[in-house]
């Protein structure tokens, strides 16, 4: 088995993941980068190139592969700009020059160059990529890939993950502690958003506003069966993957703190967890406010993380086999499976939740009536 981890690019994450069982490697990005990244990047890091590259060292030091991702769902066209297609080149060199062992890519076109390009490096797809069938699986690695993050929304479909498996002879990878929505509608504006406020070269200047992360965190709270819809895969869980071929984990979280992502890379290394699956899972906290913006007047803050609920890991011993015959993608209208085991292995304090509902609900509200503009003269402009 081998384990994706994301890196915060704390240095203090290499000694102890070189020590798990599983084969670890380690995947990141600068905060900004010319492609950009389709997600949440940790806060107040602010890297260079430098540092990357002697971080990546260190990795490899430690036995540690690296991934550099490189997953934003699009350049805004820049990539047919001749000066910005010139720095793409450019970067694309610099990532290939400090010797990372493969790179995340989203954009076909992007698969395409590096392939002929740059042919030391090895190419992943990324989940905001959507492969979830066995066609597009096939035209991405009839486009080159040498390996593939499958879509999670597709993690509990083991019928379509057989078929993939038997369809193609790339790596298929299966992201394991999401915490996104089944069928998430913001889904792929979050990633664009993302991908646009991380990209150097991008008009935007940076300028993000976290909408998508405050109205899944919403629709999370007010109903909490929505957590166990999630794709998540408990460790105990990835036998059931392994048995069909599928050998390649990734944790989600670059955002997480180290303490987070060496707690959820232990319990996914060994296959076992004892106690709140809450802990393990990637929980965004929703930023308030215009975020990087650079704009003199305009700035973020983020809140308190949203209320910890208490998923009872033990409890959800088979939770998997019921998807095994159950077509979710068509019956979840009449299904009450997860309510159900929500009733039975989710606790959360009442009073806290309905708290940070309200106060979600209220920054919501100042989004869709652009009350977010109306500051006074000369403060600054900022959510509520
Ligand atoms: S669930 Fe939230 S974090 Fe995940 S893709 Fe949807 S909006 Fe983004
Ligand atoms: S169809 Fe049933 S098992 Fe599937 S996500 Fe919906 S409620 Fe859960």
């Amino acid at each position: 088995m081998r384990l994706l981890v994301p890196t915060n690019w704390d240095p203090a994450l290499i000694e102890p993941l070189s020590r798990l069982e599983a084969g670890i490697e380690l995947y990141g990005v600068l905060a900004t980068s010319l492609i950009g990244t389709g997600g949440s990047s940790p806060d107040n890091v602010d890297m260079v190139q430098g540092q990357a590259e002697e971080y990546v060292k260190r990795a490899h030091a430690a036995g540690l592969r690296f991934d550099y991702l490189l997953n934003a769902p699009s350049m805004s066209n820049m990539e047919w700009d001749e000066n910005t297609h010139r720095e793409l080149l450019e970067h694309l060199e610099w990532i290939s020059s400090i010797d990372v062992d493969s790179v995340t890519v989203t954009i076909p076109y992007l698969v395409e160059l590096i392939k002929r390009q740059f042919p030391r490096l090895k190419i992943r797809i990324s989940t905001i990529a959507h492969v979830n069938s066995v066609a597009r699986a096939r035209f991405f690695e009839l486009l080159g890939a040498d390996s593939i993050n499958l879509d999670f929304n597709v993690n509990r479909d083991f019928k379509t993950l057989e078929a993939i498996r038997s369809a193609v002879s790339c790596e298929i990878i299966i992201l394991a502690n999401n915490l996104c929505l089944y069928q998430c509608p913001y889904e792929y504006y979050h990633h664009d958003g993302l991908g646009h406020a991380s990209q150097s070269y991008n008009p935007v200047n940076g300028c993000y506003v976290d909408y998508c992360t405050i109205r899944c965190t919403l629709d999370r709270l007010r109903d909490v069966s929505q957590n166990l819809k999630c794709r998540w895969v408990r460790p105990e869980d990835l036998q059931a993957y392994e048995g069909i071929g599928i050998e390649v984990f990734k944790i989600s979280g670059r955002a997480m703190s180290s303490e987070r992502i060496l707690n959820a890379a232990a319990a996914y290394s060994s296959g076992h967890y004892q106690g709140n699956l809450h802990d393990i899972l990637n929980v965004l906290t929703p930023k308030i406010g215009f975020i990087n913006a650079g704009l003199p007047g305009l700035q973020s803050h983020t809140v308190a993380p949203p209320p910890k609920l208490h998923i009872d890991n033990q409890a959800l011993e088979g939770f998997v086999d019921f998807f095994r015959k159950q077509n979710c993608l068509s019956e979840c209208h009449r299904c009450d499976y997860c309510r159900k085991m929500a009733d039975k292995v989710i606790q959360f304090d009442r009073n806290e939740v309905d708290q940070y509902v309200a106060m979600l609900t209220e920054v919501l509200h100042s989004l869709s009536g652009s009350s977010m503009f109306e500051a006074e003269a000369g403060a600054s402009k900022h959510l509520p």
